[in-house]
């Protein structure tokens, strides 16, 4: 498991997973792209979020709503009042940091500093996120003891939305050396405004949707209407968000356009309570089944104070990253506040009639919201793994065969003796079931190297014992075990193993 970010960042680049966005123009803050290997990794996630959740099941349907909608969605939603976050600048470097991200480390110094001239208490800002809020950076606070000597006692961390306004003026922000110079947290609108037509004025304004549930609560009527559901069922849909970040940060895990997977199930008030205990172990499930099964990953529920006004139980699927434990999904039992919303801003009756009890009532929805780009990201930290084969290191990313973006490549041993042909035969038969590579360049050595590295579970390789029986071997990228199958039957070997109905063969 991965330790160091910068490690997986740099792996990341090297092998095609991630790149900056428009990185020859000198990137964009907030914005990646995802190369050949990366999108099929997530493509894989969002294929295997989509099939267990919406193909395999008789109680949920999918929806692909579109990006911009009616501005009125946002009103309705409380975006466009509300969705803001606290942000502070600092007036001396023009950075901007997220105000419930901000801390502020409180030490008391002596009296006099070591001129001999009267201090008072000093405070000194730090960035970063709860799970990030660690120490107050070591130059920083030798800088700090030599201006005002040793402090008395350690710092007391205060958040700064909690800081006395009286104290700001004492603060020394995390990237200035001057005190007082961070403002007062102020409103900031997360969402992406743009303009519908011709005119750039403000009756033609839209909004980049923040987030694609209301896609779903507006489209909910319609789904009823054509009369396939019936309650208890959900709406189920994987597409981009954006939203204007005040402080993207951690590689991907904090962009400004990311994609979201998010389930709405709407079920009868009564049954909500059941279903929001189903969907929170159910979703938690999900992410171990799929290969997270470090107890890096953890179900945390949130306490009273931090549960929005309509919801009655929030939980968080929360990872342990490098940089500290953050959430990728959020499962909450929102009662009726969204269709009611959209009831009072459309006008429409978005209630629901129960034939069998002859019932008309409003239903309560459970959502699951995860975020696709942290989830890749959290499969990525979790199958960095570093071991020792033969005496030397290597980089592998034990990625679970359902998610891994190559799932075989095929080598001929050497470039000779009629193996390249057989070997590009069994390639374009394989190729037609799965995504496979073909690579007859270099030592074979390196050849699984490299397909270590890119978390390809099986290789296959043909040697010159092929050319007598038709046999090859295969490679687990794990233990590095090779066992024989036969040519003709490796396609079916291939499959059992991807789909998990055989185990690798304990070879010589
Ligand atoms: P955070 O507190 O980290 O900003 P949030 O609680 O605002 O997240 P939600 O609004 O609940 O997030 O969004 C649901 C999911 O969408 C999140 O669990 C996450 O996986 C994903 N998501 C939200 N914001 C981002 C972002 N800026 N970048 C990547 N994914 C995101």
């Amino acid at each position: 498991m991965l330790e160091d970010m910068d490690k997986l960042v740099s792996l990341c680049k090297r092998r095609g997973f991630v790149f900056p966005s428009s990185e020859i123009y000198g990137g964009i803050n907030g914005f990646w792209d995802y190369g050949p290997l990366g999108v099929e990794l997530k493509r894989n996630i969002k294929d295997a979020w989509w099939r267990d959740n919406v193909r395999m099941r008789d109680d949920m349907v999918g929806l692909d709503s579109s990006i911009i909608m009616n501005p009125r969605v946002w009103e309705a939603s409380g975006h466009v009042g509300g969705f803001s976050d606290p942000m502070v600048d600092c007036r001396g470097t023009k950075e901007r940091y997220r105000a419930d991200q901000l801390f502020v480390f409180a030490y008391v110094f002596p009296a006099v500093n070591h001129k001999g001239e009267p201090t008072e208490a000093w405070l000194a800002g730090l960035g970063g996120t709860a799970g990030e809020a660690g120490e107050l950076p070591e130059k920083k606070a030798a800088k700090l003891a030599k201006r005002f000597g040793q402090p008395a006692a350690p710092p007391s961390i205060i958040p700064y939305m909690q800081l006395d306004p009286n104290d700001r003026d004492k603060v020394i922000g995390p990237s200035t050396d001057d005190r007082g110079t961070l403002t007062a947290p102020r409103a900031f609108n997360l969402m992406f405004k743009t303009f519908v037509g011709a005119l750039e004025n403000e009756s033609n304004v839209a909004y980049l949707r923040p987030e694609t549930a209301q896609g779903i609560f507006a489209n909910f009527k319609n789904v009823v209407d054509t009369g396939r559901v019936k309650i208890p069922f959900g709406i189920a849909q994987i597409g981009k968000s954006f939203r204007n970040e005040i402080n993207p940060r951690n590689f991907t895990f904090r962009s400004r356009e990311f994609e979201q997977m998010e389930i709405e199930f709407f079920c009868r008030p009564e049954e909500a309570k059941e279903w929001y205990a189903y969907w929170r172990q159910e979703r938690f499930r999900w992410y171990v089944e799929l290969g997270l099964q470090s107890d890096r990953l953890r179900l945390r529920d949130h306490d009273a104070d931090e549960l929005a006004f309509y919801s009655t139980a929030t939980a968080d699927i929360e990872y342990t990253f490098p940089f500290g434990i953050s959430e990728l999904e959020g499962i909450a039992d929102r009662g009726d506040y969204d269709l009611s919303q959209h009831m009072k801003y459309s006008g429409k009756d978005l209630s629901y009639f129960d034939e069998d009890r002859k019932e008309r009532f409003v239903p309560h929805v459970v959502e699951p919201s995860a975020g696709a780009d942290r989830a890749t990201l959290a499969f990525l930290c979790e199958a960095y793994t570093v071991d020792e084969v033969g005496g030397e290191s290597r980089t592998l990313l034990k990625f679970h065969p359902r998610i891994a973006p190559i799932k075989a490549a095929v080598f001929p041993l050497v470039k000779r003796d009629g193996m390249p042909e057989r070997a590009e035969a069994i390639y374009r038969e394989l190729k037609r079931h799965y995504n496979v590579s073909y690579d007859e360049k270099g030592a074979i050595g390196r050849r699984y190297r490299r397909q270590d590295e890119a978390g390809t579970p099986f290789c296959v390789t043909i040697d010159s014992q092929t050319l007598t029986d038709d046999t090859v071997t295969i490679r687990d990228r794990d233990s590095c075990r090779q066992w024989r199958v036969a040519g003709a039957g490796v396609g079916a070997a291939l499959g059992d193993l991807l789909e998990g109905r055989a185990v690798p063969e304990a070879g010589p």
